[in-house]
Formats: structure tokens, C-alpha cells, sequence
């Protein structure tokens, strides 16, 4: 009888298996499809100039167009992707149109750089240098416009090998920074070699401002630290006036989040462009505007 019971439990877990094995190679088979039709859109989340309250920059944010799901948000599909190694295509695939964005914005007078997520895969990859290349020369558009964000863990896997690619990256002009910093334990040592232009803080240590003391302090010390480095500090996932407020007397200088705006798509960002550029020159969080 037990035995019984365990050959079944045992054919039951093996089908399970074979589910689950189907379930993935379909997930694998849709996303190729969705690559081959670049079923994939870019959107764009405003990055303003806590100094002057303008948008400077925008970070492109990927989502799939899907058939039948709707628009899905990254951490849908990301990971199998990643895991795929199908994340280089479609990295690919966001900094061309991306790219392909900022010279059109750029046409119509409005000088924004746009930040791109580079994964852990695609960094890794020998081509990447190659492909940034290629990118910008075919839709023109000078390096200067443009900012890949590596994430703090990922250049702390190999932070040897990351800062010698960092250096490759800069040498086509373009800017580095680290997305989601404070959770990936960079030691100070480090993070003076690598050649990067921002740090942009971890939404984690944001979130619970004004009311989370000690997250408070971590931000402030990640600003000096910034400071120290000669860096600039975004922060990510600004969502209150308290938490403006709180970055902007830490010394913070640029703000991204829903507080100024939601991630759009590039029309939807027309608005808010003309709103941003007609405003006066003004510190809207009492920040000083020299610095
Ligand atoms: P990330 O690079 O740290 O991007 C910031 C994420 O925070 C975005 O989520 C954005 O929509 C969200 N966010 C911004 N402001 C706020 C806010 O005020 N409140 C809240 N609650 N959330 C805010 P999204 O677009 O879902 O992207 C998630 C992650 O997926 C990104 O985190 C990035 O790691 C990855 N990702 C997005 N696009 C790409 C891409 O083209 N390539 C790669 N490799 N990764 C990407
Ligand atoms: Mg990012
Ligand atoms: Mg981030
Ligand atoms: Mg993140």
C-alpha cells in the first residue's frame, strides 16, 4: 500500500514536473515570438531637477504588449528572460527605440537624456559594447544623450570585471549609474573606482520617509557619500511632498517618482513637458539652486 501510494505520489510529482516543463517552454516560445514581432513598447518616466523643478532626463521602462494579457510590467517577464539570455535581444530592442526617441525629442527642441536598465546578462555579454555602439550610430543620436543604469548587485557579482566593462561603455561618451543603491553592498573602496556619473537611491529606503528614522539616515548618508564621490543623487520612487521635501533638504538632486509623474508613453509625456518647460526658474523644495 505505502509503496503503492509512493509510486503514485512519484508519477503525480513527475506530471507536475512535466506541467510545469510544458508551461515554461510555451512562456519561452511566446516570448521569442514577441521579440520576432517586437511586441514590446518603451515607456518613459520624467526625471526633474530638484534645483530648477525641470525635467532633465527621462528613464525608459520597458513593457510587453501582450496579445492576449494586456500590457504586462517588467518583473513579468524579465526574470525568463534574463534566464533565457532572450533579455539581449530585447535590451536591444528598448535602447534602439529609446534611442530612436531621444532624437526625436531632440528634433522638436527638447534636449532630455534617456536612461536605459542594462541586466546582469546583457552586461556580461562581450557584444553589449558593440551593440550601444551600433545603436547610436544608427539612429544618431550623440552618447552624451544617453545613460545605461547597472544595478549595485550586479556589479558587486564581479566588480572587478564590471568596472573594466564600465570603461569600455565610457569610452563611447555616454553616462553610467547605479540603479538601486544601498542593497547591493558596495564598499566605499569600490565604488570610488567605478566610473559613474549618479546613484540613483533604492525606492526600499525612500518608501517609508518621513516616518522610517533610520532610512532617513541612510539616505542622507548615501547623499553625502554621493557628494563626497562627486555624484548625483536620484532619488527613485518619490511619491509624497514630505518625502520632496526630506530629499531635497538632504541635498538630493534629481527626483523620479509618481510624484511628478507615473512612467507614460512618449505622447503621453507631451503634457507635462510643456508644463515643466514654461515653468520659472525655481527651487520648488526650497533647495538652493547653486550648488
Ligand atoms: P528600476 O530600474 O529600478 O525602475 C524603477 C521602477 O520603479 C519602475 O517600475 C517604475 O515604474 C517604478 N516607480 C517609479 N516611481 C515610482 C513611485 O513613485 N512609486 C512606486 N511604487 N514605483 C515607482 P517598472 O517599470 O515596473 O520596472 C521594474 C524594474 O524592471 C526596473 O526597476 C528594472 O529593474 C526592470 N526593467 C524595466 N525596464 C527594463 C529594461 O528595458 N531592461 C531591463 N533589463 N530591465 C528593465
Ligand atoms: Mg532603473
Ligand atoms: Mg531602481
Ligand atoms: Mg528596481
Amino acid at each position: 500500500k505505502v509503496k503503492e501510494r509512493g509510486r503514485n505520489g512519484m508519477q503525480m510529482f513527475r506530471s507536475e514536473m512535466a506541467d510545469e516543463a510544458r508551461d515554461k517552454l510555451g512562456r519561452i516560445e511566446e516570448l521569442r515570438r514577441a521579440i520576432e514581432l517586437e511586441e514590446f513598447v518603451v515607456y518613459y518616466q520624467p526625471q526633474t531637477s530638484v534645483a530648477t523643478g525641470r525635467i532633465t532626463s527621462v528613464e525608459a521602462l520597458v513593457r510587453w504588449q501582450h496579445p492576449y494579457h494586456g500590457l504586462l510590467a517588467p518583473d513579468r517577464f524579465i526574470p525568463l528572460a534574463e534566464e533565457t539570455g532572450l533579455i539581449v535581444a530585447i535590451g536591444e530592442i528598448v535602447l534602439r527605440k529609446a534611442c530612436r526617441q531621444a532624437m526625436e525629442w531632440q528634433r522638436r527642441g527638447l534636449p532630455l537624456r534617456v536612461a536605459v536598465n542594462v541586466s546582469a546578462r546583457q552586461f556580461l555579454e562581450a557584444t553589449l559594447v558593440d551593440q550601444v555602439a551600433s545603436v547610436l550610430a544608427d539612429t544618431g543620436l550623440s552618447a552624451e544623450w544617453l545613460e545605461l543604469e547597472i544595478t549595485e548587485s550586479l556589479i558587486m557579482q564581479d566588480a572587478k570585471r564590471a568596472v573594466e566593462r564600465m570603461h569600455e561603455l565610457k569610452v563611447l561618451g555616454m553616462s553610467l549609474s547605479i540603479d538601486d543603491f544601498g542593497t547591493g553592498y558596495s564598499s566605499l573602496s569600490t565604488l570610488k573606482n567605478f566610473p559613474i556619473s549618479r546613484l540613483k537611491i533604492d525606492r526600499s529606503f525612500i518608501r517609508e520617509i518621513p516616518h522610517d528614522t533610520s532610512d532617513m539616515a541612510i539616505t542622507s548618508a548615501i547623499v553625502s557619500l554621493g557628494r563626497i564621490l562627486g555624484l548625483e543623487i536620484v532619488a527613485e520612487g518619490v511619491e509624497t511632498n514630505e518625502q520632496a521635501e526630506f530629499l531635497a533638504q538632504s541635498g538630493c538632486d534629481i527626483f523620479q517618482g509618481y510624484l511628478i509623474s507615473r512612467p507614460l508613453h512618449a505622447a503621453g509625456l507631451d503634457a507635462l513637458f510643456a508644463a515643466h518647460s514654461s515653468s520659472t526658474l525655481h527651487a520648488p523644495y526650497g533647495h538652493p539652486i547653486s550648488r
